[in-house]
């Protein structure tokens, strides 16, 4: 997967995309990171690329043309490499406060992708006209607003690339995890078996996998019931996990 982010800040990428699994994942080959300075697009030679708005009030607007530029520049890169001419095309995300929540769903909608071109904003936000025209997909991380769309990219890109194959070290890590089963995940224990009089739960020093899985998806509702209900709402449950669900439900109200 190849990932080009547009920023005003391309020096806050470097310690996120070099370290840890996001720095092995590029030193592996499985993805290519980069920051790229829309600025370099300005097109003048002040490297201006915002204004005041029309309309008066406060606050400056990203302007379109550095950011259209940018953007076109790195389509004719996928052209120039594509054997079918066309065939393919990037996901332009803008990251934005109104655009659509990112979940773990859309993590795994956009892990397929081959590109992903992320524009993060600053100041007061961006000329209407690159949302309109330019942009495939507009993310949110939340309904909150930060200085700028580098953290939120960051976040975003955080989640995509450790869902590629061969980014993980234990490929099931990511299967279990909260929101990709449509459950929380079940608690976890590690050594040693009791700490500070606090024991780990007898099943799982069981050696007996059956009844451990049974455990751990058990729990995986218990814990999704009593903080997340909502999860419940959309999941697909077996007869099996209905009587599971059942049970922590009545264990709930004893
Ligand atoms: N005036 C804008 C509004 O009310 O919607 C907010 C602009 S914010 C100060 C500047 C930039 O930060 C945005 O253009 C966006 O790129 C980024 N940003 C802020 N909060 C965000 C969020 N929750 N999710 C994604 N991006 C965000």
């Amino acid at each position: 997967m190849r990932v080009d982010v547009l920023t005003l800040f391309p020096e806050m990428f470097d310690g996120v995309f070099h370290s840890s699994i996001l720095g092995k994942a590029q030193e592996k080959g499985i993805v290519s990171l980069k920051a790229i300075n829309f600025r370099d697009y300005a097109g003048n030679k002040h490297g201006t690329v915002d204004d005041t708005p029309y309309g008066g009030g406060g606050g400056m607007v990203l302007k379109p043309e550095p950011i259209f530029r940018a953007v076109e520049d790195l389509l004719g890169d996928d052209e120039a490499s594509s054997s079918v001419p066309g065939g393919h095309k990037p996901r332009i995300i803008l990251m934005c406060p109104q655009g659509e929540t990112f979940t773990q769903h859309k993590a795994e909608e956009l892990a397929r992708e081959e590109h992903l071109i992320f524009i993060c904003g600053h100041y007061e936000g961006y000329d209407e006209r690159i949302r309109e025209h330019l942009v495939t997909d507009e993310l949110s991380i939340g309904d909150y607003v930060l200085t700028g769309g580098e953290i939120p990219a960051m976040v975003v890109i955080d989640s995509i690339t450790r869902l590629l194959p061969g980014v993980l070290g234990n490929e099931m890590s990511a299967v279990t995890d909260s929101f990709s089963t449509g459950l929380l995940e079940y608690p976890h224990y590690t050594r040693p078996v009791e700490f500070r009089g606090w024991k780990v739960p007898d099943i799982l020093l069981s050696g007996h996998h059956a009844n451990v899985a049974t455990w751990r998806r058990k729990e995986a509702f218990r814990r999704t019931l009593l903080r997340r209900p909502d999860l419940l709402d959309v999941v697909e449950l077996s007869p099996r996990d209905l009587k599971l669900l059942h049970e922590v439900k009545a264990e709930l109200v004893d």
